[in-house]
């Protein structure tokens, strides 16, 4: 029976063109287009906009995004062995999803998109972070996107929501939450992945505010967290000794006490003290 698409179900997909998941690239598939339509729904109002989809395997997701009504869908995927199941999504949308047979990390997506932009993706976990601090850390702000909606590991999207003093709190989090509203939208059991995975999913939503919570030079803000966090459990006074020669002073300055641990320091006090080490 087809599913509302009127394309084949995901199962019938994957068992059609041998789509055998392969660890090596994260493949934990979601075969509920229920599923995958609730989470196109989460990324926001869609029409009239350009979705980048990294990692779209056999196309539930793509097929949500599409039926969602994103204008165009521009899809990014290392595995050649989904792009027959993609070209028959390609077909019954017309002039809707482009397909990119590469590594997320390596192509460049910007020259095929049109603004507005969102970004959508179930992916393996560490690409998902490298990705998400590339999109977070461009030199210039606001950046070529309006929102991200990205499934993590649970664990990964708490890191990214969390607030200082909390466990999760660290480098992701600041990075997130000074250019961007970050919230988790969806928690998603094993059970709804092929295969399933060990651990709970999430979704986060990310939506880019129009300048910084506070000013920072991203490069300097990304040193002075990476250092404070690197070993979290030193006072920042030690952690931070090769950002900046004076850093205790610097530290006093931006009003942080220089025995202070960084989990206890929030985003308005990490941005003040990159702008110090950055003014030299
Ligand atoms: N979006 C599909 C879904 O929800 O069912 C597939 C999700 S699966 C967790 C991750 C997908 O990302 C796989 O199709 C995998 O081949 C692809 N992938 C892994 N690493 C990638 C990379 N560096 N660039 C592009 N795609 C990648």
């Amino acid at each position: 029976m087809a599913a509302i698409d009127g394309l084949p179900p995901l199962r019938e997909v994957i068992a059609t063109h041998e789509l055998v998941a392969k660890k090596a690239l994260g493949q934990n598939f979601l075969l509920d287009l229920n599923l995958t339509a609730k989470i196109a729904r989460a990324a926001g109002d869609l029409t009239g906009c350009d979705v980048l989809e990294v990692g779209p395997g056999p196309g539930g997701l793509t097929r949500g995004l599409l039926a969602e009504g994103a204008r165009r869908v521009l899809a990014v995927e290392k595995d050649s062995r989904c792009l027959p199941a993609l070209a028959e999504i390609a077909a019954h949308y017309p002039g809707r999803l482009e397909v990119i047979n590469g590594d997320a990390l390596a192509v460049d997506v910007a020259s095929h998109l049109t603004p507005p932009i969102r970004i959508a993706a179930n992916l393996p976990y560490n690409v998902g972070t490298e990705l998400l601090i590339r999109w977070l850390t461009p030199a210039v702000w606001p950046p070529f996107w309006q929102s991200l909606t990205l499934m993590f590991q649970k664990e990964v999207a708490e890191r990214i929501v969390a607030k200082p003093g909390s466990d999760h709190y660290g480098r992701l989090a600041l990075l997130a939450q000074w250019r961007a509203e970050a919230k988790i939208v969806m928690v998603l059991p094993p059970e709804a992945f092929t295969p399933a995975p060990k651990v709970h999913s999430a979704v986060v939503h990310l939506t880019a505010l129009p300048a910084p919570r506070y000013p920072a030079d991203p490069a300097v803000l990304e040193r002075v967290v990476a250092a404070g966090f690197n070993q979290r459990r030193k006072m920042l006074r030690s952690s931070l000794k090769g950002v900046h020669p004076r850093i205790e002073a610097l530290l006093e300055e931006a009003g942080i006490p220089p025995t202070e641990r960084a989990e206890r320091v929030n985003l308005e006090q990490f941005c003040h003290l990159a702008r110090l080490v950055a003014a030299g």
